[in-house]
This record gives C-alpha cells, sequence and structure tokens, in this order.
C-alpha cells in the first residue's frame, strides 16, 4: 500500500463515507492526529519484507523457547514475526466445515457449555481472505448464535467495511470469515479460563486450516494469547506482524467492545488495520 495512491484515495473515501467520526476519534483541529490517508502511507505501515518495525511500534518480541511448526503452505516468509509457541501448535480436528459446526454445537468439552444457549461457530465466506478472530461470545450472540451481533458488532462491520471488507464479498481477496477465540458464553462475560481456550483451540485451529485466510486478524488479547501462546500485553502485540503456528501472518489490535468503551484508541486500531492491509497486499 505505501506509494499506492489507489489505496489511501480509497480508504480516505470509505472512512468518509463511513462518516469517518463513526468510528475515528473526535479531536479538536488543533490536535487533530493524521488524517486515515496519510496513517496509511504512514511509516508505521512496514512493508512486510521490512523486519525492522518503527521504533515506536517495536517492542521485542517474546523468547520463544521452540520453533514454530512448519508453515502449511509454501508461502514466502513474511516478517516481522513471532511465532506461536509449540504449545498453540496442535493438532486441529479432522472433519470438514459442517462436521465441524455439528461437533462445535455437540461440544461438552469444558463447563462453558453448561450456561450456553447457544454455541457460536461462526459466520462468512469459507475459504476467504481474511479471517477475524475475536474472544467469546456475549449475551446476544449467546441467544442468536452468530459472534459480533449489538453494537460490537456494527464496529466491527464498519472497520472492515473501511478495509472493503465484507462477510460475502463476491471477490475471495476481500472476503473474511468472523470467529470467537471460544464458541460458548463464559458466565457473566468473564475472559475464558486458560483451560477453556485450550478445550476450543482445536476447533479454531480447524475453522484456520478451511478457511485458508491470507492473513488473520487478532481481535483483543484472549485471541491473540490462544493462538500466538504469549502473554505479552496486548499494547506490546500491536504495530507488527506475528506468525501463528502454521506460518500463517497475523496482526493483533484492540477488540471492538474495548474500543465502544476507549474510543480514543480508535486511530491505534486503524494503524493496525492499515499494517494488515499492507501486510496483505504483499503477500503471494
Ligand atoms: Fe466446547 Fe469450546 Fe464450548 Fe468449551 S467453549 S464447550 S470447548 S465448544
Amino acid at each position: 500500500m505505501s506509494g499506492s495512491p489507489r489505496w489511501t484515495e480509497r480508504q480516505h473515501a470509505l472512512l468518509e463515507a463511513l462518516g469517518v467520526r463513526g468510528w475515528w476519534p473526535a479531536v479538536p483541529e488543533s490536535t487533530a492526529p493524521p488524517a486515515p490517508a496519510a496513517v496509511a502511507t504512514a511509516p508505521m505501515a512496514p512493508a512486510v519484507s521490512d523486519v525492522s518495525p518503527p521504533a515506536a511500534l517495536a517492542p521485542k518480541p517474546a523468547p520463544v523457547s521452540t520453533p514454530a511448526a512448519p508453515p502449511l503452505s509454501p508461502a514466502a516468509p513474511v516478517a516481522p514475526v513471532a511465532p506461536a509457541k509449540e504449545s498453540v501448535a496442535m493438532a486441529p480436528l479432522a472433519v470438514d466445515a459442517e462436521g465441524l459446526v455439528e461437533a462445535i454445537h455437540a461440544c461438552r468439552a469444558c463447563g462453558l457449555c453448561e450456561g450456553r444457549q447457544r454455541a457460536v461457530p461462526g459466520v462468512g465466506a469459507m475459504p476467504a481472505g481474511w479471517m477475524v478472530v475475536g474472544e467469546a461470545p456475549g449475551e446476544q450472540e449467546d441467544r442468536q448464535g452468530e459472534p459480533f451481533v449489538g453494537p460490537a458488532g456494527q464496529l466491527l462491520d464498519a472497520m472492515l467495511a473501511a478495509m472493503d471488507l465484507h462477510r460475502a464479498a463476491p471477490e475471495p481477496a476481500r472476503q473474511v470469515f468472523i470467529a470467537n477465540t471460544v464458541k460458548c458464553r463464559p458466565p457473566r462475560n468473564r475472559n475464558p479460563e486458560p483451560a477453556e481456550m485450550d478445550a476450543c483451540r482445536p476447533f479454531l485451529l480447524r475453522q484456520i486450516e478451511l478457511v485458508n485466510p491470507k492473513l488473520v486478524l487478532l481481535f483483543g488479547r484472549i485471541a491473540a494469547q490462544s493462538l500466538l501462546g504469549t502473554d505479552e500485553a496486548l499494547g506490546k502485540l500491536r504495530g507488527r506482524v506475528h506468525r501463528l503456528a502454521d506460518g500463517r501472518p497475523a496482526i493483533v489490535t484492540y477488540h471492538p467492545s474495548y474500543l465502544l468503551r476507549q474510543p480514543q484508541d480508535k486511530l491505534k486500531a486503524w494503524e493496525d488495520l492499515c499494517l494488515a492491509m499492507d501486510t496483505f497486499e504483499q503477500l503471494p
């Protein structure tokens, strides 16, 4: 994207069409941050081949004691990367898409099955160029059986639309599949516990295999911890390209629910999405 007027003009138009302030932070003119188009071409969105992320956004990757599993596909290396730990490279289930949904609905592998109304497998195209991984179903998702409904879902859709991504876009590169780290609602919307994330991870890994996205967006700390095997704070995981255990590139950013509570961080989220778009464009 860097150096591509087409991208920045289109993004700018999309954000304007969104009413921009719908998820763009409203700030006084005198203190206004760079416009979206400027952010899209700023150096905080490095080229995929650039192994040195911008200093302001480049905390040291967490030390990894074991090498990640080899990539499933012969995709060209993407850097900078923080390979996921071996603990998240477990074998996914050997079921097709239909069997996976059935297995999720029937699952009683952790205690979250006790309080659920409906398990929430995920929605979107399969395969798709992009995949979004959130945290866990909330009250409305539990009732409707779909991820990201309600205000957080509306914000997510606005963020994806600004990237020209849609759940049912005709062009595969613009399609997105949306799933959560755990498929059942935790009581009182608490964070999923590590054992619950472990129990549900085979479903998520199989979804990633079936969707086969070129790039995965990890929304929130829970998704990042589950798929990257790290306990680093989300703020330290932003601003660089990670690798999942299968070698797939992933970008970490704030969860829409968090952004609804902390709208001043929407600018940072947009920077993350610009990095994701840059990275995606440079993938083979
Ligand atoms: Fe099964 Fe995942 Fe639901 Fe736990 S959260 S019961 S592992 S589908």
